[in-house]
């Protein structure tokens, strides 16, 4: 473990050399008004179980968080549903887009993982069980917002506006997935509260806090709340570790080796078992939709630290 202060400059200095990439990858255009966010944006926030916060850039400007969000529905519908869950979503890497519909005909609708969109879409379904959409968004909201430690985290409605109006491919995955029997709300609700979980507005800051149980063992080490038990913990981060990223989940292991999970907005969230919680944010994407300037950052750090678990 480095010191707190070898560890801010570590991250200092990644964000010194990230200003030569800033740009770099393609923001997300097929939800139009992610597509309008400056693409040379750049933050880091490392915050460790004890506490030390090291950052860099644009660690307090909020972003959307996107597919991040996946991590905490899936712990939340773990906790309500237990292992019953995995009766609905499997958890192996899929090698497909995160919006690929192939396997789903093959696997009777049932999707390979949490975190493509169906194997979400899924998991929301889960959490939904019969509430009205709006309690659904509120639920999961105050979710983030109580792990983050920060009230005014909030929605952002145009860009759930945007995800409605052309989220075609992911009311295909509900559609087909509700024609399987498994989804049980009206599609129009699930696809609701998913848009409204993916367009929540957050900072690097804030989503590195809110991550940190996962790498306090399901523990929060700084408020001591039991978020989850050390056994989902451990499942959860190994799930981020092979389908976090999509069909580069692979090459986020080689180089990073850490537990990660991207979204579109450019956010990665990613945990050091036992040690630390990071989270990155820069807009423009690689093909498999993760940040690209957010990866390097994440390799240099890795190695730098020595965090890689393997
Ligand atoms: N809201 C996005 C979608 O459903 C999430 C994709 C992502 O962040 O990877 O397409």
């Amino acid at each position: 473990m480095p010191s707190n202060a070898d560890l801010s400059e570590i991250v200092a200095t990644i964000g010194r050399d990230m200003a030569d990439h800033l740009g770099g990858g393609k923001v997300a255009d097929y939800i139009p008004a992610l597509a309008r966010v400056d693409a040379r944006r750049f933050g880091m926030a490392v915050i460790t179980t004890d506490g030390e916060v090291a950052e860099t850039g644009d660690a307090w400007i909020p972003f959307s968080i996107q597919s991040i969000s996946k991590v905490f529905t899936l712990t939340m519908a773990l906790e309500r549903l237990g292992d019953d869950l995995w009766k609905r979503v499997g958890r192996e890497p899929s090698g497909s887009r995160f919006n690929s519909i192939v396997q789903l005909e093959h696997e009777h609708g049932i999707p390979r993982n949490p975190f493509i969109n169906a194997g979400a879409i899924v998991v929301t379904d889960a959490l939904l069980a019969g509430r009205a959409p709006a309690a659904g968004i509120a639920e999961i909201r105050d979710y983030v917002r109580k792990l983050a430690d920060v009230e005014t985290i909030d929605i952002d409605t145009e860009v759930a506006s945007s995800e409605a109006a052309t989220g075609f491919r992911n009311q295909s995955l509900a559609n087909f997935m509700r024609g399987f029997g498994n989804l049980n709300s009206p599609v129009d609700d699930v696809l609701k509260v998913y848009f409204n979980q993916c367009s929540l507005r957050i900072t690097c800051r804030q989503l590195a806090r809110a991550g940190l149980f996962l790498a306090g063992a399901g523990t929060d080490p700084i408020s001591g709340d039991v978020v989850t038990t050390s056994k989902r913990a451990r499942r959860i981060a190994a799930v981020m570790m092979t389908c976090g990223h999509y069909d580069a989940s692979g090459e986020f292991a080689f180089h990073v080796g850490l537990p990660g999970k991207s979204g579109v907005g450019g956010g990665i969230l990613a945990i050091v078992p036992g040690k630390a919680s990071i989270a990155v944010w820069s807009p423009g994407l690689d093909e498999a939709g993760t940040s690209y300037v957010g990866a390097m950052a994440l390799k240099r750090l890795a190695a730098a630290t020595r965090w890689s678990v393997f």
